[in-house]
């Protein structure tokens, strides 16, 4: 598709002082793919059925998520990382698969806004509390998924709080608990501001216009006022690039998954 433009951009990662990474909805893991697993079809089916048990699909997805990924996500982070390893960077995801966190990237420079897998929250944010994944939770759909105990065996997790749902730490609960991210991003904003004039690649992968003022407008305001500054958009269908950044800016068509995926083949 594009194997100069991904020349250009590893060239560009090489020359940069800092490289600051978007990556959005045309990055996220599909989630369709897992039907591909029969008992997950299964127990789709079977917990579906009552609202009572619903809360075990998240856990199942967290549970083949995590069993040993090695997929075409999973190989464009590793390019991914293999790209901007050693530079100075700052990832911004909108993805909440946690795949960035499996990249081999330094987790203090990831910041992901729409929270993932990794916490766990109070589904009313009654204490501002993030807790741990209850590790008896994740043993239970375990077994349950091999088999082994019952659905009726399983317990949701509960707030010890209040008593509320325990739910995982993600935008879309009842009161989403802003505390899993923003202290990352604090981190965020400071870094930015050491960029300024600086020599900086910006690369945006697959950030379409579902928060975009998270990533999208904020890197064209960033681009547009470092002369120094250079941006890279990847997208299957959003993938323009204004005027006013067109000279800075190099915008590729296409699906940045297979984007990232298709250098190292050529590589190869
Ligand atoms: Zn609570």
């Amino acid at each position: 598709m594009s194997d100069g433009i991904m020349r250009e951009i590893y060239d560009r990662v090489r020359e940069a002082e800092f490289v600051l990474v978007g990556i959005g909805e045309d990055f996220a893991y599909d989630w369709s793919a897992l039907t591909e697993d029969e008992r997950y079809r299964e127990i789709e089916e079977e917990a579906g059925r009552d609202q009572e048990n619903v809360w075990i699909i998240p856990f199942l997805q967290k549970m083949i998520l995590q069993g040993g990924r090695d997929d075409r996500w999973a190989r464009a982070y590793h390019n991914l990382g293999h790209m901007i390893a050693g530079k100075d960077y700052f990832i911004i995801s909108l993805c909440i698969d946690d795949y960035i966190y499996d990249a081999g990237l330094e987790e203090k420079r990831i910041v992901t806004p729409c929270g993932g897998f990794r916490k766990m929250q109070c589904d009313r944010n009654c204490s501002h509390i993030l807790y741990d994944v209850p590790q008896e939770s994740c043993e239970a759909i375990v077994r349950y998924y091999n088999k082994e105990l019952p659905l009726a065996a399983l317990r949701e997790p509960i707030c010890e709080k209040c008593k509320g749902k325990l739910r995982f730490n993600q935008l879309g609960v009842t009161r989403y608990a802003q505390e899993g991210y923003l202290e990352r991003w604090k981190e965020y904003t400071k870094w930015l501001q050491k960029t300024v004039n600086k020599r900086l690649c910006v690369l945006e992968l697959g950030v379409g216009m579902e928060y975009p003022t998270v990533v999208r407008f904020p890197f064209e305001k960033i681009v547009l006022y470092n002369q120094k500054a250079c941006l890279y958009r990847v997208h299957s269908s959003l993938w323009q690039i204004g005027e006013e950044i067109a000279d800075r800016g190099c915008a590729v068509r296409g699906d940045p998954v297979d984007f990232l995926n298709q250098f190292t083949e050529d590589k190869a």
